[in-house]
């Protein structure tokens, strides 16, 4: 199973983070939960592809929640989609859809298929397939709002092919047999029982997506045992009583819901625009629970690394927040016009001197290298992208292929960045 953020901003988007999405990778299949705006600009540049879409699951109503779907199944129309579309949310979630679709006179190729929860429920399984089964549970917003757990049905276990062949297996119904859990007489009248040739089933792997909510039962219950829980943290401890007001988690209160679930590794989102560093909320996750990492958009979160790292590539650069120095650029630039912020730029560069280089240092390659081997590595914004200096994009790309930059991938789930 693999995590993919796709945005990670709360309410409305930054320059750097998009609004609320993330996909789920599992065996080529994907699974999305939420789709705010540009969640699928995010999904191509995440190297996933679009069409592999299974099931959609909204979590509620507020618009930077929802604002990407009909773009997306626009893009499956001309796509040509043929294969069902799943689309799992609040009661209200079709009517929205048909009428969009109705409106805009799309002609689906596909069906969609709607599986909507009334408010009042306790828990439902929205859906069940062979290997999987997804759970929605209701939260505590300030409208109905719905977390989900995506639960892997347990694998059979192990058949110890080498036992099975000294007590005399050789036929495939036998094996069949033995992993459904039969016992199997072989023609000389001996018993071989199921539970001696194989192993234990193994757990499946579970995520649980709990957006936007203040602390509540339901989300623990979700979570429990999960092997990723990605949990809002939309303010820090010091806005307790905003969260509170607006029906949001403090990164305390996500810390909280991971201690008592026992999750094996907190993840948190959804960020208020006023952290332009979002690292002091992952400091106060971890002060209550540990592992906890940050969501970054576009990195991807591996339950099986040595099985799933490589699967996904992504497609740009991610963007890394490594110092504070990068977050102040960030916000001066945006504030201003693009020129304006390179004129800004331009200042620093000649004041600061031996200063970071950063990403619109596009002039000196030697600065560039400096950084590299301090191992700080900058690397595009999404403004890059838009940058209209062709001439200047191309020496980037040039640099790029001289020297690549280091993708940064968690080897295990319990890994720890030191620049967190
Ligand atoms: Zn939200």
């Amino acid at each position: 199973m693999i995590i993919v953020p796709l945005g990670v901003a709360s309410a409305t988007p930054t320059a750097t983070r998009h609004l609320s999405s993330v996909a789920l990778w599992r065996e080529g299949d994907i699974h999305l939960f939420d789709c705010g705006e540009n969640a699928q600009m995010r999904m191509l540049q995440a190297g996933l592809k679009r069409s592999k879409i299974e099931n959609i699951f909204i979590s509620h109503f507020d618009v930077d929640h929802f604002s990407g779907l009909i773009g997306l199944i626009s893009t499956l129309q001309l796509q040509r989609r043929e294969n069902d579309l799943t689309v799992v949310g609040p009661k209200g979630i079709k009517e929205f859809l048909e009428w969009n679709i109705q409106f805009s006179k799309l002609d689906l190729g596909f069906t969609i298929n709607y599986v909507e929860v009334e408010e009042g429920i306790e828990s439902e399984r929205v859906v069940d397939a062979d290997e999987y089964y997804v759970e929605a549970r209701p939260l505590n917003h300030t409208k109905f709002c719905l977390g989900y757990r995506f639960q892997e049905k347990d694998k059979p276990g192990k058949v110890d092919a080498e036992k099975a062949e000294k007590l005399g297996i050789n036929k495939d119904e036998q094996y069949k047999a033995l992993k459904a859990g039969d016992d199997v007489e072989l023609e000389d009248g001996t018993v071989v029982k199921s539970y001696e040739i194989v192993g234990h089933p193994r757990p499946g792997d579970s995520f649980a997506y709990i957006t936007d909510t203040k602390y509540c039962p339901n989300s623990v219950k979700l979570a429990m045992n999960t092997n990723i829980l990605y949990h809002e943290a939309t303010f820090s401890e010091s806005l307790a009583d905003k969260a509170a007001e607006t029906g949001h988690s403090t990164s305390a209160d996500a810390a909280r819901v991971a201690n008592e679930a026992q999750t094996k590794l907190l993840v948190i989102s959804h960020f208020s625009a006023r952290y332009t560093n979002p690292f002091i909320l992952l400091q106060e996750a971890r002060e209550k629970f540990f592992p906890a990492w940050l969501a970054t958009e576009l990195r991807p979160i591996f339950t099986n690394p040595s099985q799933e790292k490589g699967i996904v590539q992504q497609k740009v650069y991610i963007k890394e927040i490594d110092d504070k120095k990068s977050g102040d650029s960030r916000g001066k630039s945006s504030r201003g016009g693009s020129d304006r912020g390179k004129k800004n730029f331009r200042k620093r560069k000649s004041s600061s001197g031996r200063g970071r280089s950063s990403d619109r240092d596009r002039g000196s390659s030697s600065r560039r290298s400096r950084s590299d081997q301090g191992r700080k590595r900058r690397e595009r914004s999404p403004k890059d992208y838009s940058d209209k200096r062709d001439n200047r994009d191309q020496k980037d790309s040039n640099e790029g292929t001289s020297r690549p930059p280091k993708h940064i991938t968690p080897r295990t789930p319990f890994d720890d960045f030191d620049r967190f």
